[in-house]
């Protein structure tokens, strides 16, 4: 679809829409990724409007990139629970969500919520509180 040359931009109604990349920087989880997005980004508010075709020259890169952080963290969670010589039912006590819930975190079939891998970070870095941890669980 041939497009405009010099639409004012829809956003700020001062710029003009600019077919070219813009450099993006996304955050997930506390990774950053930065890409190059094709779309009509404004010269002024450095806004842009997206086609789906902008889109989806993206997508596809972002949703493995997230896929990746998730798989990264499964690992991570499962890295840290035998550093703690835990078993994944004592940590599923733990953290909740049944016995099987650390299983499934640790084989990415699931996303601990942001609570159980805030903890299990904390006591990476102290796992002198994994008797107090074990005892607030009763495990
Ligand atoms: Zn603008």
């Amino acid at each position: 679809m041939p497009r405009q040359k010099n639409t004012v931009c829809p956003i700020c109604f001062e710029g003009r829409l600019l077919r070219r990349s813009k450099r993006i920087s996304d955050t997930y989880k506390g990774n950053v990724i930065t890409y190059l997005q094709p779309g009509d980004w404004c010269d002024h508010c450095e806004e842009g409007v997206l086609s789906g075709e902008d889109a989806q020259a993206t997508e596809k890169r972002l949703v493995e990139w997230r896929a990746k952080v998730d798989r990264r963290e499964a690992q991570e969670l499962a890295r840290i629970r035998k550093r703690l010589r835990m078993t994944q039912a004592e940590a599923a006590r733990i953290a909740g969500g049944g016995k099987n819930a650390f299983s499934r975190y640790e084989k990415g079939h699931a996303r601990p919520v942001m609570a159980v891998s805030v903890l299990f970070k904390l006591l990476d870095r102290h796992p002198e509180l994994v008797r107090e941890v074990k005892e607030f669980a009763a495990v």
